[in-house]
């Protein structure tokens, strides 16, 4: 291997390094938004040499963005955040914030390394955290925790220890323990240092929170009875083992919780270190064959996410890659894992709005977004040199059905486009029925939302309204040809082909039907 090659591997090897890919996740409310402004600013402040200055609120903080990002300092693409802190690249991946548990976020969790979630101190776990916990502990996802809203009243501390150990089954490893109930925070106790560090929201609300660190006699007499409890609550913790363990937050088997107040950027800081020190860098990710492609190996990645239409007068998509290996460079020619095509990356992006930023050059942990990719599908794999193929995307087993149909027949041609369109990009899964034919396709999603976003997407970018008509199925299960056959005595079920995978998809009522026909039939191969 010729020096340069070699000089280049150990140079990526140390970009992946100082990589941090994350999301932030939570239930609908409970700060994300707040949390994700709040952590880029405080990059940026603190990036900036001490450099605080006050600001009256946070209206700005988009468009500071795109100044940053013609600075250089920051860069936004609708799917990602990039910013740098203390000589690490963070990258803050965007996750759909709707009510509904959706594909997309599901998505979103494939490329990431490591995932925070926010709760509302005042509500503990919600339905949308129990799944998203859920979803990471499938796909082994570390997960930092952050009890956000303790400047607001709220659970007891312990108590939402507790909830996350028995409702989710993580053991909760506080890394910073608060003083003061919700409502009365007074700072955190560092559960690795001992040290207690004063809080504040700033006066004015300048970007950064006031801190001080204060000796334990300080705090003892300034905070009374409010320092007292913590102390009994940190023994307490000492006692049960509620220490942080790399292997086991590693293995997603726990979690460290820190404490916070992301509006008034309480405990905002802490994150940022904590995700510096102890969040994973980018590895070698699980291949189809089973062969190790090394973050420092020659490039590849997999599209996460497929967005359409983002430029009006030029019709085109957009695939947005997560980098698993080796250094891109735009105007490399990759190759497509699927159809063994060439691919050129001449016009590799990062995106903002409408506003693109070319972009040169990216390394494992980065996201690039592609144009003109409309041969590129979700899940795809990108590469350079020797082969390489990741496991396509799974697809969440669909609890929402509905037949579609156009209004108007002339729109026809368009309808067909808009369908195709909407499958490629994920934005809900399509199937076809024997019993309705190729005219009357049927949208499955997991979150009723997805519909939504597709009946407003196919009027508004395809003209084609159309009529949507609920089925009364909930629950599907893959099948094969055999059980097709079976099922076709049974009333009340249908077997439908996935158009993405040619999946064949039995749909029951309920449950419960399905394990009545499952029980008849010991042969039908059923798989949730
Ligand atoms: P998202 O839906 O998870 O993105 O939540 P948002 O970031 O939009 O926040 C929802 C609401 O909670 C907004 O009104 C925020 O101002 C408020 N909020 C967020 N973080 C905090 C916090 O730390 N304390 C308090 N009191 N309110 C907060």
């Amino acid at each position: 291997m010729s020096q340069n090659v070699l000089a280049s591997a150990a140079g990526v090897a140390v970009e992946a390094k100082r990589r941090r890919t994350f999301a932030v996740i939570s239930h609908p409310d409970a700060g994300k938004s707040t949390m994700t402004e709040a952590l880029a600013l405080h990059a940026r402040v603190i990036g900036q040499a001490g450099a605080v200055h006050g600001k009256g609120d946070r209206k700005g903080v988009v468009s500071d963005w795109m100044a940053m990002e013609q600075e250089r300092g920051i860069s936004v693409t609708s799917a990602a955040l990039q910013f740098s802190y203390r000589d690490v690249v963070i990258n803050l991946l965007d996750t759909p914030g709707h009510a509904d548990f959706s594909e997309d976020t599901y998505r979103v969790l494939t490329a990431v390394d490591s995932a925070v979630m926010l709760l509302d101190a005042a509500k503990g776990l919600e339905p949308q955290t129990l799944k998203l916990f859920e979803v990471c502990r499938q796909r082994n996802i570390p997960v930092m925790t952050f009890i956000n809203k303790w400047d607001r009243p709220g659970l007891d501390a312990l108590a939402l220890m507790d909830e996350i150990e028995q409702r989710i089954g993580l053991k909760p490893t506080p890394l910073t323990w608060p003083v003061g109930i919700a409502g009365h925070f007074r700072g955190v106790v560092d559960r690795r240092t001992g040290a207690f560090v004063r809080m504040e929201r700033a006066p004015g609300g300048a970007d950064l929170a006031v801190e001080e660190e204060m000796s334990a006699d300080e705090a003892a007499e300034r905070f009374g009875a409010d320092w007292t409890t913590a102390t009994e609550e940190l023994e307490l913790l000492e006692m049960t083992g509620a220490d942080f363990d790399e292997a086991e937050f590693l293995a997603a088997k726990s979690t460290p919780v820190l404490f916070g107040a992301a509006v008034a950027n309480l405990g905002v800081s802490q994150l940022l270190n904590i995700l510096v020190e102890l969040a994973p860098p980018p590895e070698a990710r699980p291949t189809v064959a089973g062969d190790d492609r090394p973050v420092e190996g020659a490039f590849s990645g997999f599209v996460f996410k497929i967005q359409a239409n983002m430029n009006r007068t030029h019709r085109d998509q957009l695939a947005f890659v997560r980098i698993n290996s080796g250094k891109f460079e735009r105007g490399m020619i990759v190759t497509h894992a699927g159809t063994g095509k060439p691919f050129a990356t001449k016009y590799a992006q990062q995106i903002f709005g409408q506003g693109r930023e070319t972009i040169d050059e990216a390394y494992p942990g980065d996201v690039v977004g592609l144009v003109n990719a409309t041969t590129l599908g979700i899940g795809d794999t990108l590469y350079v040199g020797t082969p390489v193929k990741y496991p396509a995307l799974p697809s969440f087993p669909p609890e929402h059905f509905a037949a579609v149909t156009a209004a108007d027949t002339s729109t026809y041609k368009r309808f067909r486009r808009g369908i195709e369109q909407l499958d490629g990009e994920g934005v809900v899964q399509v199937l076809r029925s024997e019993q309705r034919g190729d005219g009357v396709p049927v949208f499955a999603a997991v979150g009723p939302m997805q519909f939504e976003v597709a009946t407003h997407r196919l009027e508004a970018e395809f003209g084609v309204k159309v009529t949507l008509n609920h089925l009364p199925y909930e629950v599907a299960a893959r099948t094969d040809e055999a059980g097709r056959e079976i099922l076709r005595a049974e009333s009340n079920i249908e077997v439908m082909t996935r158009v993405r995978d040619g999946a064949l998809l039995a749909v029951f009522p309920h449950r419960w039907r399905m394990r009545t026909v499952a029980g008849r039939h010991p042969d039908l191969r059923l798989d949730a």
